[in-house]
């Protein structure tokens, strides 16, 4: 007897569909090109959906899936399920990265390997009947140096390879604290490093606000004449314009891509040149790949339904009902905390010291300090850090988390302290929630100042002299910048001071820049909440 449904949409391989039948409590629906209209139909009568990049499981899907309890994705990338949804309508959307790790390993390695030795362009001539055996002398991999960014899953299974194959692999990686056990036999080093010493650049880095273009005309330009690169990650962390001028010019010999900026691409400028070698984002496309990520989601989806047990989410399982409403302003004051302090932070990440003092302390804690390590991992880590895998995460990546809970009452009736410590920076914010319910900032770095975080907001820290904040007043006015809130803390008069301003449209890098020339401030930064 069958307990739960679930629809496998999008050809998910047919080993995921086996290891649910072997359960016999689950009762596989295969449909491998479900229309949007049949989905909105049989949606409210599934426990689960497992789905690959196609079918869009979107906020109108999720309010008719009245029984629905999980969404698996067969592989990494969740853009067609709507998370946030998922989360209100209580359902667990879970992914399947590592099944792909060792095929976009193995696919980096073909392509280091074909861009050496010229294999496509003297497999095309040898295709139109041309024996160009001098035109195609290579290079050999052994010996040579491979500058590794992003040292994750698949970023230190390629270092290993190229290990293996007598490369000598440096990697650059500022989440990963060089002693973690990760990286033994590596060389951690700077990232201008790898740009000063790789004969091959090959990198493994989500695309981000800060890996998106790392690989651009300036950086090119302290690379060793004649480097390779490779991008088997994502398009858009290398600049496609800048590398097609310095491939032009030979000051880089070679580039491999799997990923382009938009996709799909058959009509980049780069495929024009001899020195430039790509595949159609291959790098998953293997049949055993596609069979691992099938058979972990199926598993992980069977896993959940039938054992409560979770692995690989996305999202998580609320506080149980009656908690969720009394501790509500609680997550919500850590979220903002977490999030403003991680922006205020440079360097890597080394020691996160939490403080539960009051009230607060009474709530589950692992639960808190997972929502807070969760936002201080995502800006890198992205969909790879979840609530269920936040502490583990920070853990393996060397990062030292102490959790200190103060029944007692101390300044304020709850408060929560969060201490980021980088290898180059430190801060602390404290914050409390009122009879309100609003989650208040109360201190930054020592400075007391009362604020509700929310939207825009400029950092800044400055000499407490006059003028200041008029000269401020001024730029952002003359850059359209609209000041909505203003909240001031010094340590005494004439000391340092530092201010949050709440604006009410995005601030551009520049508006920045100029408030950092001003006299006595001394610095700024944009944070969002
Ligand atoms: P991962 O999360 O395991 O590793 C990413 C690593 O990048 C992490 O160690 C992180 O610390 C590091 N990182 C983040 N920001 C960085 C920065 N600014 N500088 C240096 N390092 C930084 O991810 P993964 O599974 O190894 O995937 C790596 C990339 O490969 C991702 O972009 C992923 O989307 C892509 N991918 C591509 C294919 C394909 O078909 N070509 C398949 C799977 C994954």
């Amino acid at each position: 007897m069958s307990y739960f449904k679930v629809l496998l949409v999008d050809g998910i391989d047919p080993a995921g569909i086996e290891v649910l039948e072997r359960t016999k409590s689950i009762t596989p629906i295969v449909d491998e090109k479900i229309s949007h209209e049949k989905l909105l139909d049989v949606v409210g009568e599934v426990d689960g959906i497992v789905v690959r990049s196609a079918t869009m499981i979107d906020r109108e899907v999720l309010s008719k899936a009245t029984q629905l309890k999980v969404v698996g994705r067969a592989g990494v990338g969740v853009d067609n399920v709507d998370l946030d949804a998922a989360t209100e309508h209580g359902v667990l959307v879970m992914n399947s990265p590592g099944g792909s790790t060792m095929t976009t390993a193995e696919h980096t390695v073909a392509m280091l390997f074909a861009m050496a030795r010229n294999i496509p362009q003297a497999y095309r001539t040898l295709k139109e009947h041309q024996w160009e055996k001098n035109k195609f002398k290579g290079v050999e991999l052994t010996g040579k140096t491979l500058g590794v960014i992003g040292l994750g899953r698949i970023g230190s299974e390629v270092a290993r390879k190229c290990q293996a194959m007598g490369m000598n692999v440096i990697a650059y990686d500022p989440f990963i604290n060089p002693d973690a056990n990760l990286t033994s036999g590596l060389v951690m080093v700077s990232v201008e490093q790898v740009f000063d010493q790789a004969d091959f650049i090959t990198v493994h880095v989500p695309l981000t606000d800060e890996t998106r273009n790392m690989i651009r005309k300036d950086t090119i330009a302290r690379m060793r004449d004649g480097v390779r690169i490779v991008n088997c990650a994502r398009g858009g962390i290398i600049n496609e314009s800048d590398l097609y001028e310095a491939l032009k010019s030979g000051r880089v010999a070679g580039a491999a891509f799997d990923v382009f900026e938009t996709e799909p691409n058959t009509e980049s400028p780069l495929l024009e040149l001899d020195n430039f070698i790509a595949t159609p984002h291959l790098g998953a496309s293997t049949f055993e790949a596609q069979r691992k990520v099938s058979e972990d989601i199926c598993r992980q989806v069977a896993d959940f339904l039938l054992k409560n047990t979770v692995f690989g989410a996305l999202n998580f399982p609320q506080l149980d009902a009656g908690q969720v409403e009394h501790y509500q302003h609680f997550v919500d004051l850590a979220t903002r905390l977490s999030t403003f302090v991680v922006q205020l932070c440079d360097g890597r990440m080394q020691t996160v010291a939490i403080r539960y003092s009051g009230e607060v302390s009474d709530m589950n804690l692992n639960y808190l300090t997972s929502i807070i390590l969760r936002r201080l991992l995502a800006p890198v880590l992205r969909e790879g850090v979840n609530l269920i895998n936040a502490v583990h995460v920070a853990k393996q990546r060397g990062i030292k988390v102490e959790e200190t809970r103060v029944p007692a009452p101390e300044n304020f009736t709850n408060l929560i302290s969060i201490e980021l410590k980088s290898d180059t920076d430190s801060h602390r914010v404290s914050g409390t929630v009122f009879t309100d319910k609003l989650p208040r900032i109360v201190n930054v770095d020592g400075y007391s100042l009362e604020v509700v975080p929310r939207g825009n907001m400029i950092f800044f820290t400055n000499n407490d002299k006059p003028g200041v904040i008029g000269k401020i007043g001024t730029i952002l006015g003359q850059c359209s910048v609209n000041i909505a809130g203003m909240y001031l803390g010094r340590e005494r008069q004439g000391g340092q001071a530092l201010a949050l301003l709440l604006v009410d449209n995005p601030v551009r890098p520049e508006v920045i820049e100029q408030v950092r020339k001003i006299d006595n401030v001394l610095s700024a930064r944009v944070i969002r909440v």
